[in-house]
């Protein structure tokens, strides 16, 4: 639960019905980021079309999607197992751009398109039961997909740690004068949709990391060198 208006009292254990325990063991976090943080795989439910278009997926394939990655990591330790977050948006106005723009993907139900927006627990519910469905059909399986066809040589990256290399990245693009922090326009936004879609292993951030600092460095001695001209 992301910084909610009311706190778990009477109404809401009434509303749980039998399902308290799971009022009880919620976590409060104050932003989105914070709730997400360890997770590998993000995706945002939303009852309508923004701005910066974004990966968008119907219920089913987000249900197909995360059953993939849970499935490629099975040889993998408890640990490293793919943790998917869904996120739903306030009962009033759903998820912002911002919140939406952390998120991998974006899930629509289809409904008409006279009357897009569900109750928030309606379209939890559906998301739900594909999750539920995809989750069956995995166990009955037996072998899934894997993650790009084969087992992955390391794990995905958490969603902290793209989020580190994209403040990371721009705070290298406002060094080499690539980026003018007083007119960003989308940049950040479109950089963050492009390693977001591309769902880098710990490894390729490590290393995309690793080519920022060396940047910085040559930025730093460079300016240095200048001055002391
Ligand atoms: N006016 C808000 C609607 C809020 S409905 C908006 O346009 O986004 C509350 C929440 O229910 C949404 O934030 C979303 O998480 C979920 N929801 C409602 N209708 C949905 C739909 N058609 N597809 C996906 N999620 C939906």
């Amino acid at each position: 639960l992301v910084d909610p208006i009311a706190g778990i009292d009477e109404e809401a254990v009434n509303r749980a019905s039998r399902a308290d325990d799971i009022l009880a063991n919620a976590v409060v976090v104050p932003t989105l980021e914070e709730a997400i943080a360890d997770c590998h795989w993000a995706v945002g439910t939303s009852a309508r079309g923004r701005h910066i278009p974004w990966p968008l997926m119907s219920p089913r394939q987000c249900a197909s999607h995360a059953r993939q990655l849970v499935d490629a990591a099975r040889s993998h330790s408890e640990e490293e197992q793919p943790q998917v977050a869904l996120v739903f948006g306030r009962e009033s106005r759903g998820l912002t751009n911002e919140e939406l723009h952390l998120c991998h993907a974006h899930v629509h139900i289809p409904t008409v398109e006279t009357f897009s927006s569900l109750n928030v627990a309606q379209a939890i519910q559906v998301l739900c039961y594909e999750m539920r469905l995809a989750a069956l059909e995995s166990v009955q399986e037996g072998n899934g997909e894997l993650r790009w066809g084969v087992e992955w040589d390391h794990p995905p990256a958490t969603h902290e740690q793209v989020n580190g290399m994209i403040h990371h990245m721009e705070q290298t693009l406002v060094d080499i004068g690539f980026l003018d922090p007083n007119t960003p326009k989308q940049l950040m936004t479109r950089l963050r949709r492009l390693y977001q879609r591309a769902a880098p292993d710990r490894m390729e951030i490590n290393m995309l990391r690793g080519m920022l600092s060396a940047i910085q460095r040559l930025v730093k001695t460079t300016d240095s060198n200048n001055l002391r001209k």
